[in-house]
């Protein structure tokens, strides 16, 4: 299918998108502008960590890309958003400038070495709980640069358009992305033997299923059902999905997007009045919808957010699932968004073990987990992710690439990404697992990809595929 046979709402998410990448050029009014807006809304806790590093570097060791090279570390990425805060927003950064590295960018060449920066962070909060001073490096870069960034033009043509289609709500109108949905909802059926429960008000679980679950691991959307099936409960899930991956506005630091498709998504599920809302991505949808959602509506939702993790956990306990125990050596790698910044890390280690005798922590596991090094949209940025996405959208792979300049910029991501990988999958193979258990779809294709890579024979499973494969 040829992009003009594409139906024209569809068309129009994709002129909005690429209208907002310009890899090129450089208007240093709108990037004064854009400073003195993003620093003009900096909290109290982003003060703290701009006023307050001591450089003494306990960061360092902890950031999956300080391996790739020492300018990729926490703090020498931080440092240029505390550059343009000292020369924007300190009175001797205004007259000492260069003196105390008070400075903004001033040519196309400084924005192209902040995006580079950018996706060199997956936003893990490694460095922030090896901070003494509780400096989150990762808040920096990926809540004032990454905005900055995307807002004067530096950002990925993929990322720019399905922001654009989540936002605008025409994901589903692209023929390939809803046989998708309509293939998983189909087998879903049939696997329960019983027509699915969509849109039931009133029920005690809402499986929020998004697009990008349908997608990225079908096993566990089924999974998840019959886990809910098999325990006999009161549940629901959305005809269509509500989101593509929400909200990818705040993967590219688009914050109004992020907050409109965070409140539509809110707005859809109240309706129905659902007591608890199991979320299947352990990605940055999980900290979204449970800490970021109170503050877009200024109130807490009228349910209760878990995590599929969670969800497991309790139903075990109260004895509503029984899981048929092996002895697979299998570990669980923890999402930095689900572990690390939500604190879910000890639910997916006791469903597990009570899946398997062979369970094993991996050496760096909880709140020390290493990060796979494809969070925070690093792992969106390879050549084969944009054909492939191309081949679903029916369209040339160029169009969601800007020119050679942004090629050459995917093309250096994901060199940086194959080193910053190793060190998980060394950590695997330390281990002696031959599956690998997690619950985001970033990680998933990072631990795949980093296992190929490095050599190393293992299965990647969501954490609902597996246990729905165990049930009793
Ligand atoms: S959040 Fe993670 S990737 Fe980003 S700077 Fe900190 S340790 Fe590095
Ligand atoms: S550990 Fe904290 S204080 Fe030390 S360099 Fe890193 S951010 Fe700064």
């Amino acid at each position: 299918m040829m992009a003009t046979q594409l139906p024209p709402k569809v068309l129009e998410a994709i002129k909005e998108g690429l209208s907002k990448v310009d890899w090129e050029g450089f208007d240093k009014s709108k990037v004064d502008a854009l400073i003195a807006e993003i620093l003009g809304k900096v909290d109290a806790v982003q003060l703290h960590y701009l006023e307050n590093c001591v450089g003494c570097a306990a960061c360092a060791p902890a950031c999956p890309y300080y391996v790739v090279g020492e300018e990729y570390g926490p703090v020498e990425k931080a440092e240029h958003a505390r550059h343009m805060y000292r020369k924007e927003a300190t009175i001797l950064g205004k007259l000492l400038g260069p003196l105390l590295n008070a400075k903004k960018p001033s040519k196309a060449e400084h924005l192209d070495m902040l995006v580079e920066l950018v996706y060199r962070c997956t936003n893990c909060g490694a460095c922030y709980v090896n901070c003494p001073f509780g400096i989150d490096s990762g808040a920096l870069i990926k809540g004032l640069l990454a905005p900055l960034v995307s807002r004067a033009g530096r950002i990925p043509v993929l990322m720019a358009v399905f922001e654009a289609a989540e936002r605008k709500r025409v994901f589903m109108d692209i023929p390939a992305l809803r046989q998708i949905w309509q293939d998983v909802m189909a087998k879903a059926e049939q696997a329960l033997g019983k027509p699915l429960p969509y849109d039931k008000e009133g029920a005690d679980y809402y499986l929020m299923v998004n697009l990008a679950d349908a997608m990225f691991y079908p096993g566990a959307v089924i999974g998840a059902m019959r886990i809910l099936d098999k325990a006999g409960v009161n549940w629901t899930l959305p005809k269509e999905p509500l989101a593509f991956r929400p909200p990818i506005g705040a993967v590219v630091g688009f914050g109004d997007s992020a907050r409109e498709v965070m409140s539509f998504v809110n707005e859809s599920i109240e309706k129905l009045r659902p007591k608890n809302v199991v979320v299947l991505d352990g990605g940055f949808v999980y900290p979204w919808m449970r800490f970021q959602l109170p503050k877009v509506l200024g109130r807490r939702p009228s349910y209760k957010v878990l995590h599929i993790t969670e969800l497991v956990v309790q139903l075990l306990r109260e004895g509503r699932i029984k899981l048929r125990r092996t002895d697979d050596p299998v570990t669980w790698h923890d999402p930095c968004q689900l572990g690390r910044r939500a604190g879910v890390t000890k639910e997916p280690v006791e469903a597990l073990r009570a899946a398997s005798s062979g369970f094993r922590l991996l050496p760096h596991h909880g709140a020390e987990s290493y990060c796979c090094g494809g969070g925070g949209g690093i792992g969106c940025l390879s050549m084969q992710m944009i054909e492939m996405m191309a081949k679903l959208m029916g369209v040339d792979s160029s169009m969601l690439l800007s020119g050679e300049k942004e090629k050459e910029f995917i093309l250096k991501t994901q060199e940086a990404w194959s080193i910053a990988v190793k060190r998980k999958i060394d950590d695997v193979k330390k281990s002696g697992a031959k599956t690998v258990v997690t619950a985001c779809p970033v990680c998933m294709h990072s631990i795949e990809g980093g296992a190929k890579l490095y050599g190393l024979d293992i299965k990647v499973v969501h954490f609902a595929e597996y246990i729905a494969e165990r049930l009793e």
